[in-house]
C-alpha cells in the first residue's frame, strides 16, 4: 500500500495510476468529499493533526507522497521518520515558502524573477521604488491560483494594500512584473537512483491567475525546449528532489527564461500526459516514489487542454451535450466529481488531441463552439 496526502484531482489520478500498477492506495484528506476517497483502498477523511490517523497511515503504507505543497510540514516530518515520503520534508520546506524557494534559486544561480522579501507590510511602501511599478505582492506561504497575490500599479494601490493587509508571521515577497511572451511548464521526475526524465514543454494560458488552457508541445524553438529540459534536470539535482515535479517558466522576448515556481507534485498542466504521453505524470510519480525505473516519456500526439472551472462543469450535464462532444474525434472528458461548485474551482478538464497542429486547432474550435452554444 502507498499513501497520498490530499485527495483532489491530482491525488485521484495518482491513485488510479498506482492501482493500475497493482498497488493498494490510502488517501488522507480531511475533506470527506475529496474525490480521491472514492478510489481509495483505505480512505482517511480526518484532520491532518489527528494522531490516530497518523499511526494508521504510517503502519499501512510502504511509501507516501502528496498532491499539494500546502500540506503541514510537521505531518510530512512525522510520517517520514517511519515511512519514506517523496519529495521529502527538506525539499518541501524549501518550496513551501516563496522566499526560501527564491533563495534556493539565487544560491544556485538559476534564473528567476527579481524579488524583495517583505517581512513587515510597511516595507511594501519602498518596494515600488526598488523594483519599479507595476509589481506583484505575494504571500510567502499558502498562496495558489492567484490567491494571496496583489498586482500593484502605483503608490495608491500600495497604500490601500498596506491598510488592508493583516500581519503574517511568514510575511510576503514583492516581485517585479515580468514582461513574458509565453508561460511554459515542464514536468521532471527523479528517482532514488538519481535518474532524471523530463517531459515535452507545455505552453499555458492563465486567466485571473488561474490556469485555463495548455497545449503541448509548446510552440517554441527546439533550442528553448532543450534548455528548459537541461534547466529542469539541474534544478532537481540541486534540490536533491525525488518524485515528480513541475517547473513553471516565463519565456522572455530574447528567448531566455525565468523560473516562476517549482511545484513538488504533478501539475494541472500535466493532465495532458494522461492521453498523449507514453507514461503519464501520475504513473511517473508512482514510479519515482516507489523506486521503480522511470520512462523517458514520448509524446504520442499534440494536444490541447481546457480547464473546466466552476459553473463550466454544469454545461457538461446539459441534455445531449456529452453526446455532442463525444461525437467529435479525439476528445477526452474528465469530470473530477467534486460535490461543491465554487466560482474558480477546478471541476474537470477536456483534452483535445490531433495528429498535427492544424487538425488540433480545428477540433478545438469545434469544442469551443459546442461549449459556447451550451452556455447561452
Ligand atoms: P503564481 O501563483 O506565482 O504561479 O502566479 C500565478 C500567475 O500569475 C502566473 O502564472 C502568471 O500568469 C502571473 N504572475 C505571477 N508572478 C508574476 C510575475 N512576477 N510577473 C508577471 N506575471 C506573474
Amino acid at each position: 500500500m502507498i499513501g497520498v496526502l490530499g485527495g483532489g484531482q491530482l491525488g485521484t489520478f495518482f491513485t488510479i495510476a498506482a492501482k493500475q500498477l497493482g498497488y493498494r492506495v490510502s488517501v488522507w484528506d480531511p475533506d470527506p468529499e475529496a474525490p480521491a476517497h472514492a478510489w481509495a483502498d483505505l480512505s482517511i477523511p480526518s484532520d491532518f493533526k489527528d494522531t490516530q490517523s497518523l499511526q494508521v497511515f504510517i503502519k499501512e503504507n510502504k511509501a507516501a507522497t502528496y498532491e499539494w505543497e500546502n500540506i503541514p510540514l510537521e505531518l510530512v516530518k512525522a510520517i517520514e521518520s517511519e515511512c519514506p515520503v517523496h519529495p521529502g520534508s527538506a525539499v518541501l520546506s524549501r518550496l513551501q515558502n516563496r522566499l526560501s524557494e527564491k533563495e534556493f534559486l539565487s544560491k544556485h544561480r538559476f534564473p528567476h524573477t527579481s524579488y524583495l522579501p517583505i517581512l513587515k507590510k510597511e516595507a511594501l511602501a519602498s518596494a515600488g521604488m526598488e523594483l519599479g511599478f507595476p509589481f506583484i505582492c505575494k504571500t510567502s506561504t499558502a498562496g495558489y491560483d492567484g490567491i494571496g497575490q496583489w498586482f500593484l500599479k502605483n503608490e495608491e494601490d500600495v497604500g490601500e494594500l498596506i491598510a488592508g493587509l493583516k500581519p503574517r508571521k511568514t510575511g510576503w515577497i514583492a516581485e517585479k512584473v515580468v514582461p513574458f511572451i509565453k508561460e511554459l511548464s515542464i514536468l521532471v521526475a527523479r528517482n532514488e537512483q538519481g535518474d532524471v526524465v523530463t517531459y515535452p514543454i507545455t505552453e499555458n494560458k492563465h486567466e485571473a491567475g488561474i490556469l485555463r488552457y495548455c497545449n503541448v508541445p509548446a510552440n517554441v524553438p527546439l533550442s528553448v525546449s532543450q534548455r528548459a529540459s537541461a534547466l529542469a534536470s539541474a534544478v532537481l539535482k540541486a534540490l536533491d528532489g525525488i518524485g515528480l515535479f513541475c517547473i513553471e517558466l516565463f519565456l522572455l522576448e530574447d528567448e531566455c527564461f525565468l523560473i516562476n515556481e517549482i511545484a513538488p507534485r504533478p501539475h494541472n498542466s500535466g493532465h495532458l500526459t494522461l492521453d498523449v504521453a507514453s507514461t503519464s505524470q501520475y504513473e511517473q510519480q508512482v514510479r519515482a516514489v516507489c523506486g521503480l525505473p522511470l520512462e523517458n516519456p514520448a509524446l504520442l500526439s499534440p494536444a490541447l487542454m481546457v480547464n473546466l472551472l466552476g459553473d463550466d462543469i454544469k454545461v457538461l450535464k446539459k441534455e445531449g451535450l456529452l453526446k455532442k462532444l463525444l461525437s467529435l474525434p479525439g476528445i477526452k472528458i474528465y469530470d473530477y466529481r467534486k460535490q461543491e461548485i465554487t466560482p474558480r474551482r477546478k471541476m474537470g478538464h477536456i483534452t483535445v488531441t490531433g495528429s498535427d497542429p492544424q487538425q488540433l486547432s480545428e477540433r478545438a474550435k469545434a469544442v469551443r463552439l459546442i461549449l459556447n452554444q451550451a452556455k447561452k
